[in-house]
């Protein structure tokens, strides 16, 4: 008989082991569950595994029937790659002096059929930040080419592909997919999870932000060079390097004038926070040809709660989503996904009603990366709402917005 998957957990010296006589189990919210076959993946290559200190992993003892916190040894957990969406976290207590774990998502690892599975789902089977294959010498050479360029974008883009292994960034060298276009050191919001600004105390950010605000003509080079070469591109606004891309708008429609004096071809696109609605319709009119709009949830005090947004509210977002459908742009979410969050009864039906209103086209379903436990505690999730299930609300959707795209990278339009 095929063995249940079975309980991993690591020890001091940071070695992985299974534990016979413990099911592994997944967490979503303040529900633990034991982790069952139908819910697994085997663990995609490129996911970093993790062991999570001052943490003690839950297990399902077979024996004594319960759920048990392990002493002595540590949560294991997966950083999964893109591409990939969990549908629980990692189960586990924290110890008294636990911190705050570090800007990654937490998947639980279980040990079955000889392997480490994971529950996820592949939402997209492009392989647009795949970099298994990456050949570190070529890109060195393409890069090169750029080799006294005075253009500082490309300089920044340089850097964010060889210190950073931005795959945005080391796209536009390879010429392939989508290049980034990072315009904004500031933003006009305060996330908790912001990749790159974190407030003194709090784990440290994953990359540095841009610092000063490229010339039109500068991005303009980097867009053209890029559409230029790459059939199918994608040219966006709003990176991880970079703070709000609407509040550099001006400079961001000379931009757009210019590449679009230059060509018709390659997707004019921008991830945005989309606070500022006369700056969204602004860049509709100007050629914008499509927008990801970030949210963490469709209840404006979950989304307040985590944006902390400085000259905006909800209700903004939603206006700028709507003109920009009247503008016919193609409108992504980048639903930042957690598991006892986005799953919630609640969430779910203020998500379709969401859709109906705003008829966006397609949802990216992205791992939340931050500390799962004291994300839903700042979020104060201990609301009664009952979980139905990252697939579950997936497949629902599917069923009644048939329309609707699901997926997890851009798509050219
Ligand atoms: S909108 Fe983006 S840049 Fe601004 S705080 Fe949030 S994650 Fe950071």
């Amino acid at each position: 008989m095929m063995s249940p998957p079975i309980l991993l957990v690591a020890d001091k010296n940071k070695q992985i082991y299974d534990l016979p006589g413990f099911l592994a189990c997944g967490q979503a919210g303040p529900q633990i569950s034991v982790l069952s076959p139908k819910q697994l993946i085997p663990l995609p290559k490129d996911s970093n595994l993790f062991f999570l200190p001052n943490r003690y992993p839950v297990g399902f003892n077979i024996q004594k029937n319960t759920y048990e916190p392990m002493a002595n040894c540590s949560p294991v957990a997966a950083f999964i790659p893109p591409g990939y969406t969990q549908t629980l976290t990692a189960a586990y207590a924290e110890a008294k002096d636990a911190e705050l774990l570090p800007l990654f998502s937490y998947a639980p690892v279980a040990y079955y059929k000889g392997a480490f599975y994971i529950p996820a789902i592949r939402i997209d089977q492009r392989k647009n930040h795949d970099l298994s294959s990456l050949d570190k010498k070529m890109l060195c050479k393409k890069i090169q080419v750029f080799e006294g360029t005075k253009n500082r974008l490309i300089t920044h883009l340089a850097g964010c592909a060889q210190v950073n292994s931005c795959p945005n960034a080391i796209n536009f060298f390879l010429g392939k997919y989508e290049a980034p276009l990072p315009v904004s050191p500031s933003c006009n919001a305060r996330c908790l999870g912001c990749i790159s600004a974190q407030p003194k105390g709090s784990c440290p950010a994953t990359q540095p932000r841009i610092t000063f605000v490229p010339t039109p003509e500068e991005i303009a080079e980097v867009a053209l060079t890029h559409i230029n070469r790459v059939s199918r591109s994608i040219v966006s606004f709003g990176q991880g390097c970079e703070g709000e891309p609407l509040l550099n708008a001006a400079i961001i429609k000379k931009a757009i004038n210019i590449i679009r004096k230059e060509t018709s071809r390659g997707t004019i696109h921008m991830n945005t926070n989309a606070g500022r609605t006369k700056d969204v319709e602004a860049l509709c009119k100007a050629g914008l040809n499509s927008m990801r709009v970030s949210l963490n949830s469709v209840r404006p005090d979950l989304y307040h709660s985590y944006y902390s947004p400085r000259d905006y509210t909800f209700s903004d977002v939603i206006a700028s989503i709507v003109t920009a459908k009247q503008h016919k742009k193609f409108i992504a979410l980048n639903y930042l996904v957690m598991p006892g969050l986005t799953d919630t009864k609640e969430e779910f039906q203020k998500l379709v009603k969401f859709i109906h209103k705003t008829r966006v086209d397609m949802i990216q379903w992205r791992n939340l990366n931050y500390d799962p436990q004291r994300y839903l505690k700042k979020m104060d999730q201990n609301n009664k709402s009952p979980l139905l299930g990252i697939k579950t609300i997936i497949q629902l959707l599917q069923k009644q917005f048939p329309k609707l795209r699901h997926g997890y990278f851009n798509i050219p339009q």
